[in-house]
């Protein structure tokens, strides 16, 4: 059996730690599976990398950001590695060059494009455990890239495609996934199982608990993915295409995102192809926008809002600053203190009347909702970001999702 197994940043955030995530990795190694392992870098210490650098520089350019941030994970497999063979067992860890990890050039969001899986099969026959840097990639210029912050998971859902892997397991620190994340909702309730297009929602609207890629990337190539705690045995969860609760499950999880922006376009012109123009310079530069929302216009005028990540908006506000030759407004407001709050359930599809308890959750909260916007599977809200975790007990008890 082949199996990838990885670690986030708390399950290696200290030399015991990295210790039993050796042992654990040996126990299976020792039944005989090949077993390639992905690590992030220890505890907080991309975080730290990020501050390091804008001590000398508040906007580092971003080539040499991703040069400095890919080495936490160049620690944590070499480490690992140290730890194996102190236990009497072959490791190798290899980088996202030995591993030829080929990604987009976009510096600190790049996607991966293709892995050559020759080295990490030859040192699988060699018997060896493979431990590879997760997050960080190689362009067409030869630089590393970063996959986003998170990005590890997909390193491993990658790797799990590419080998053809029976199970990818992501070990971190909390037992599975959970109705909502349990910093935020502490009644909330591990699932037994979830499905991708679920998992993918919650990831996209704030479920730290798995980069969103790589569910996208775990569903294309029907890797089957396992959520589960570095630091006991318990089940976990597991993410796959079809479940057998989904029936019964109207909503499988609320989702809290507070890392986004709102930006409103104020009086934009009242004709076709304003959208069009806003959006498409937006796109040209990477920029992923969200929820959208378009006054009705009154004259000649209208107002277009939308929802970005925070760690954008000053780019994008430079953006539509520079484009003033096809896009005409009087002016761009941003609003950083919001927060989008988010249900998600397969079972919304044939199940009138979600929206409506969601939104009388909200204003038995008295929490006022500023935009909305709604797909087959999920309802997302904008709220005062003061409100959010509020909000989120509110939707969570109001779905009666408590443990
Ligand atoms: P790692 O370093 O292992 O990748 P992360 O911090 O990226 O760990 O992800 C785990 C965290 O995700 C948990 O500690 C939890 O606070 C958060 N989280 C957010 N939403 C959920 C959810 N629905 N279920 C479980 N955890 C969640
Ligand atoms: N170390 C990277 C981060 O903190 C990648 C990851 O943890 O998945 O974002
Ligand atoms: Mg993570």
């Amino acid at each position: 059996m082949i199996v990838v197994k990885k670690f986030g940043g708390t399950s290696v955030g200290t030399p015991e730690r990295i210790m039993n995530v050796a042992k654990r990795c040996i126990e299976d190694y020792n039944k005989g599976n090949d077993v390639v392992v992905v690590l992030s870098a220890m505890g907080d210490s991309t975080d730290d990398l990020i501050a390091l650098a804008k001590q000398l520089n508040p906007n580092p350019p971003k080539r040499e950001l991703d040069m400095l941030m890919s080495t936490g994970e160049q620690v944590s497999v070499s480490l690992m590695a140290m730890a194996m063979a102190s236990l009497g067992v072959r490791a190798v860890s290899l980088n996202a060059f030995q591993v030829a990890m080929h990604t987009t050039h976009t510096y600190g969001n790049a996607r991966l494009k293709r892995i050559d899986s020759e080295r990490i099969r030859h040192e699988l026959e060699d018997r060896k455990i493979v431990l590879i840097t997760g997050f960080q990639g190689v362009n067409k210029y030869d630089d590393v890239t970063t996959l986003g912050r998170g990005g590890s998971d997909t390193t491993a859902v990658a790797i799990a495609a590419a080998l053809h892997a029976d199970t990818c397991e992501i070990y971190t620190d909390v037992d599975g996934v959970y109705t909502a994340d349990p910093r935020i909702v502490p009644n909330a309730k591990k699932l037994e199982e979830i499905t991708y297009d679920e998992m993918l929602d919650l990831a996209t609207l704030g479920a730290g608990v798995l980069h969103n890629r790589s569910v996208e990337l775990a569903k294309k190539y029907g890797v089957k993915l396992i959520v589960r705690s570095s630091l006991n045995n318990s089940e976990g969860t597991i993410v796959k295409e079809e479940t057998k609760l989904v029936e019964r499950m109207l909503i499988s999880g609320v989702a809290v995102d507070r890392n986004s922006d709102r930006i409103s376009v104020i009086g934009v012109k009242n004709e076709p192809g304003v959208a069009f123009k806003i959006f498409d310079v937006l796109a040209k530069a990477g920029i992923n926008i969200d929820v959208i929302l378009q006054s009705y216009g009154q004259g000649d005028t209208k107002d277009i809002s939308f929802t970005l990540p925070s760690d954008r908006v000053d780019e994008a506000v430079e953006i539509l600053n520079n484009s003033t030759d096809r896009l005409h407004f009087e002016r761009v407001d941003v609003r950083h203190d919001i927060a989008k709050l988010s249900v998600v359930g397969a079972g919304m599809m044939s199940n009138p009347g979600v929206a409506a308890k969601m939104f009388e959750a909200l204003y038995n909260a008295n929490i006022n909702i500023s935009m909305i916007s709604t797909s087959e599977i999920r309802i997302t809200v904008l709220i005062d970001e003061k409100d959010a975790v509020r909000g989120a007990q509110a939707v969570h008890d109001a779905f009666g999702l408590e443990d």
